[in-house]
């Protein structure tokens, strides 16, 4: 009898680790990739957790070691992403390596200052509600260039119209009491930056209705973050 229930207590357990573990830690060391059965079965809330368990994985230096090479041959019939993530075109703000992700696991938009326009939403939309992901992460970064370039006014060539992207925030953040109101103050800078994700996950609910309904229903998550240059830790807005 004890060996009996020793035994279903043993199972019970082992049924339990399985199912606690986060989908690309089960798989990725081996080459193992994201199916359409498994993209299926994440949920908004489990996709977030993924990224937080693989950001935590990535800041404690324990990261589950992709073969990338078994990876592009598994993908090379379907991408099955869990994940689309904004971001800046930073050197320092790889998604696919700090939230310790392999090959067909994450879509990217990288432009500089991380906001939204038609083009990347279009690209988001099908990220969505062609492609499946389910969780769309707006993210920033501390000392961000582009961030700066937009508090100090910067003009050079086409960039002068690409930070105007951020000059929403940077008004928003002016009209609070900051001095200077320019890139040499390091708390005026983060709290545009914190803003311009905030006002970038606006844009994209006002801008996008793809997006928005999908959002409504509960189909995908949409969420804000700020990525730790000097930590690699992401701060996720809740
Ligand atoms: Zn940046």
């Amino acid at each position: 009898m004890k060996t009996i229930r020793a035994t279903i207590f043993l199972a019970c357990a082992l049924a339990l680790t399985i199912c606690t573990t986060t989908v690309s830690a089960l798989d990725a060391a081996d080459g193992g990739v994201m199916t359409q059965s498994m993209q299926a079965a994440i949920t908004p809330a489990k996709a977030l957790e993924m990224l937080k368990e693989g950001n935590k994985r990535f800041v404690s230096g324990t990261p589950v070691g992709v073969d990338y090479l078994a990876q592009v041959k598994k993908t090379a019939a379907g991408q099955y992403p869990f994940a689309a993530v904004v971001t800046c075109v930073d050197s320092r703000t790889q998604p696919e390596i700090i939230f310790d992700q392999g090959i067909g696991d994450m879509f990217v938009a990288r432009v500089a200052g991380n906001f939204v326009n038609d083009d990347i939403l279009g690209s988001l939309e099908f990220a969505t509600k062609v492609s499946g992901a389910r969780i769309i992460l707006i993210m920033g970064h501390t000392e961000c260039g582009a961030i700066k370039g937009a508090c100090d006014d910067v003009e050079l060539g086409l960039l002068t119209a690409t930070l105007a992207n951020i000059n929403p925030a940077v008004a928003v953040v002016g009209k609070e009491d900051y001095s200077p109101t320019n890139s040499k103050n390091p708390k005026f800078v983060q709290a545009v930056a914190d803003m311009n994700v905030k006002l970038t996950m606006q844009k994209l609910r006002d801008r996008s209705l793809v997006l928005r309904n999908m959002i409504d229903k509960g189909e995908i998550a949409l969420v804000g973050a700020m990525y730790d240059i000097t930590t690699g830790k992401t701060t996720f807005y809740e």
